[in-house]
């Protein structure tokens, strides 16, 4: 079969590889479709992901769907032809973290196409992908295979408002207008936000904001912003998601929260940010942390497939398989791109 494999920075290979055969508990997909994710594209520009430097080549790819070719023994509730999405997290199942449901942070966490493990684990960017039957959710009749590659980061928003309490009749801002902050902005919607507003420098980012439904738009750099805030929320804004990563932003979020309200950290910020503690704490803000995500899965098909979230627009565009590399550096580009997907 065919695999890409990353040999380091801009060094993706594509290669042979034999197809591997389904064991005890697994399956075997033939890929469909695939997302390129943010952390793909650090691991594609620089080598590395944050602190996860990879030990060996490996394959990256962790948003996908495909096609059940294969049933190892022991696999119950899936046939040969159906269409799956995949769920790549793959927790020990036996810490007291996972037996509190809480998965997504077991220490022991092994996710598809990373390096945060040593070797590093092969990701989905192959012909065929071998996955445990547990990890692999049917697509109901008439769901896309493109649909089923957007599922990780739109579970990866879902349950951002999950941490925030919920988001029904409040009024949100979302710093940070990249992939996952226009999800949460979709999703905050579809679960009755009263208005949302999002915060992004790149002017494109603002436009497709708008165009999904948000309320209003602010660029962070400009020094009406915290004004025109109050425009969209006087007495400030009940949930806060910093989407963005960037200190600044965590800075306007605990800024424009209103008292007594919240803020869902989503992106990865640098170590040593230095924030303003005292409004926190005058303010009782609650700020939590969102990481990855855990028992949304089937909540996120059941949206997406009763037709309440649309999620056709956030794919910027799909390439064929073998053009995987011109999709990176799309994916790479950050000009007025959401989510690029390769289909198989
Ligand atoms: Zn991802
Ligand atoms: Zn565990």
């Amino acid at each position: 079969m065919r695999a890409f494999v990353l040999h380091g920075a801009k060094d993706l290979k594509l290669e042979q590889r034999p197809v591997p055969v389904a064991g005890p508990g697994e399956v075997l997909l033939k890929l469909r479709a695939a997302g390129i994710c943010g952390s793909d594209v650090h691991y594609y520009t620089h080598g590395r992901c944050g602190n996860f430097v990879p030990t060996r080549p490996f394959i990256l790819g962790h948003e996908f769907s495909g096609e059940v070719v294969q049933l190892g023994d022991r696999v119950n509730g899936l046939a040969v032809g159906q269409a799956v999405a995949v769920d790549p997290s793959r927790p020990c199942s036996r810490c007291k973290l996972c037996r509190s449901g809480r998965y997504n942070l077991c220490p022991q966490m092994v996710y598809f196409g990373s390096a945060s493990v040593i070797p590093p684990s092969e990701g989905c960017f192959s012909d065929y992908v071998l996955v445990p039957a547990g990890n692999c959710a049917p697509l109901p009749d008439g769901f896309k295979y493109s649909w089923g590659a957007l599922l990780e980061p739109l579970s990866v928003a879902a349950h951002a408002i999950h941490r925030s309490g919920g988001v029904a009749g409040k009024r949100v801002l979302i710093t940070g207008g990249g992939t996952i902050g226009q999800m949460i902005l979709k999703v905050a919607l579809t679960y009755g936000a009263s208005c949302v507003v999002v915060s992004d420098p790149m002017p494109h980012a603002r436009e497709f904001a708008l165009k999904s439904g948000a309320i209003g738009v602010l660029d962070p750099m400009a020094d009406t912003m915290p004004a025109e805030a109050t425009n969209w929320a006087p007495g400030g804004f009940d949930t806060a998601f910093e989407a963005a990563g960037a200190a600044v932003a965590a800075n306007q979020a605990i800024q424009l929260a209103a008292t007594g309200g919240t803020i869902v950290q989503v992106g990865t910020l640098e170590d040593g940010v230095a924030l303003p503690m005292n409004r926190l704490l005058t303010k009782e803000l609650q700020y939590v942390a969102s990481w990855r995500f855990a028992n949304v899965f089937q909540e996120v098909i059941q949206l997406v497939s009763s037709g309440r979230l649309n999620v056709e627009p956030l794919i910027t565009r799909i390439y064929p398989f073998e053009k995987l590399n011109e999709a990176f550096i799309q994916a790479s580009s950050g000009n007025g791109v959401l989510k690029v997907q390769i289909s198989n």
